[in-house]
């Protein structure tokens, strides 16, 4: 085996691999764009060897064993790339070369991220849907198909067997509502599993749409006529399209998607502020939804105000982002261009979004705090959020959903609370609350119990604060930074947790 060829090798069992992940357990590894390159590299390598390997690769993954298979009667083929001009007019002549023609039509849409399926009708009945699967076997989904909402179970008039294929997917805002769990990487995965269900009840619990572009089995020649005619039986197609003959008209409709914003660019539907729990306003930006590279991207970082008026930035302005690992997305430019006449500038609220007081700017800072410390909800639960974190005294099982959870019950309102949890059970029926039951309430009060604070003597504590240089007080202040509380903590811990001291407990305190 030559090097290229055991090259070539290793870059199939990766996109194999990858295939997998991404088509069967709808948890990809790597990004769309990641992908993207082991195929051209792929490609590039397989291009050399053309009487070895056929142009046309299979697509996606072998079908899931759970359900029973679909043969196509023709293949169902994925898109091919094109990334520049270039690639567009190459693409554009093999087809010409193709069809021995040299005037062809041309529908452009933009790409909806969703997975294909393929529908079948015999006499006008919906008798069965199929996933792609590898392009020749597809999964048997037609319970699912189904559930979708508005699909046509019965076309009129149609006699014989016929075809449909489109996509199904689900949009950039019902993702959101959909993934407040991060159960899934991104809206085409998330349609994916939906889909894939063994029970059709839960596929129709999801909020999939699908669209429909292609029509096997009818009189129509032309793409238009296709689209018309589906329209015309019932099925959702895509409205952005564009008919066209030409490179300039294909290059055409891509700068107007382009700039339409319609997919492409970050439109600032408006800003929200963060209440930190030092009483810190954070603004941010809240993006129309995009997905880029797989990940969908709703909210961008602005800092402060001075960083707004920095940069100018207003709502409903287009803007240039940033993202970088999980680090939630950063505003690099605003397009000053697209921006409508009379668009206000920025003002920072006087008042804090969560409880109303008026908010400080401390002198020779950019933040802007609220400033009621022990009244301000959101400072509050921030606070015992951090408490249980993995930062902090990471008490498994008590995240920040379930801190919002007790203190919404009044069981939590203070750090002390969680140590005293045990005891407030005994009055209040945890297990009639959903996603409570006997073992998972026996659980958090075990990992409760197992971070308590260790015993320590106070003048064991003192020695070795002592010994770390550390100022050794023996009253409380707002100005004490942390408090090494044994097991019996008594009044100053209270106290502490009152000024918002931070409590170590001794593992932390050896840190
Ligand atoms: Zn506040």
């Amino acid at each position: 085996m030559t090097n290229l060829e055991k090259m070539r090798e290793k870059l199939q069992d990766q996109i194999n691999y990858h295939n997998v992940l991404y088509h069967q357990k709808n948890k990809p590894e790597i990004s769309d764009a990641e992908y993207d390159e082991l195929k051209k590299k792929l490609a590039e390598i397989e291009a050399q060897f053309p009487e070895i390997y056929a142009t046309q690769d299979s697509v996606g993954a072998p079908p899931d064993e759970r359900f029973s298979k679909v043969e196509h009667q023709e293949p169902m083929l994925s898109l091919e790339n094109a990334y520049d001009e270039q690639d567009v007019e190459k693409f554009l002549s093999k087809i010409k070369r193709f069809l021995i023609e040299d005037k062809i039509e041309i529908l452009c849409e933009p790409k909806i991220d969703g997975l294909s399926f393929s529908a079948i009708y015999e006499d006008g009945r919906f008798v069965k849907a199929a996933t792609r699967g590898d392009g020749f076997l597809g999964e048997d989904v037609t319970h699912n198909v189904a559930t979708i909402k508005g699909f046509p179970k019965f076309l009129q008039g149609v006699q014989g067997r016929l075809e449909v294929r489109g996509e199904i997917y689900i949009s950039n805002s019902d993702f959101l509502k959909l993934n407040e769990n991060d159960e899934f990487a991104n809206p085409r995965n998330a349609a994916a599993g939906s889909l894939k269900q063994l029970d059709a009840n839960i596929t129709a619990s999801r909020p999939l749409r699908y669209f429909a572009y292609s029509l096997i089995g009818g009189a129509e020649k032309s793409q238009s006529e296709i689209l018309n005619k589906l329209e015309a039986l019932g099925f959702c197609v895509n409205e952005h399209q564009s008919l066209t003959s030409s490179l300039d008209g294909m290059l055409k409709f891509y700068n107007e998607v382009y700039n339409c914003r319609y997919n492409l660019d970050y439109d600032i539907d408006g800003i929200v502020y963060k209440v930190g729990r030092t009483g810190v306003l954070t603004p941010v930006a809240d993006l129309v939804p995009v997905n880029i590279g797989g990940v969908l991207v709703s909210r961008a970082s602005l800092h402060n105000q001075d960083e707004i008026k920095r940069k100018d930035i207003r709502e409903g302005d287009i803007v240039t982002i940033k993202r970088a690992g999980d680090v939630i997305p950063q505003i690099v430019e605003v397009s000053r261009d697209s921006r409508l006449p009379n668009t206000p500038e920025f003002v920072f609220p006087g008042v804090c979004p969560e409880c109303g007081s008026k908010v400080r700017q401390v002198e020779g800072e950019a933040a802007v705090r609220c400033p009621e410390e022990f009244a301000c909800k959101a400072q509050i639960i921030e606070k015992l959020k951090h408490f249980v974190s993995k930062d902090a005294f990471d008490i498994v099982g008590l995240g920040d959903k379930q801190i919002e959870f007790f203190y919404d019950l009044d069981l939590i309102k203070q750090i002390h609370d969680i140590f005293t949890l045990e005891e407030k059970l005994d009055e209040f029926n945890l297990e009639g609350q959903s996603g409570w039951g006997e073992k998972s309430i026996a659980n958090l009060l075990n990992s409760i119990q197992s971070r308590r604070l260790l015993a320590m003597s106070r003048g064991e504590a003192k020695v070795r604060a002592k010994t770390l240089g550390a100022k050794v007080s023996s009253h409380l202040s707002a100005k004490t930074d942390y408090l090494i509380a044994g097991e019996k903590p008594g009044s100053k811990y209270k106290k502490a947790v009152e000024l918002g001291v931070e409590i170590l407990d001794e593992d932390q305190w050896h840190k």
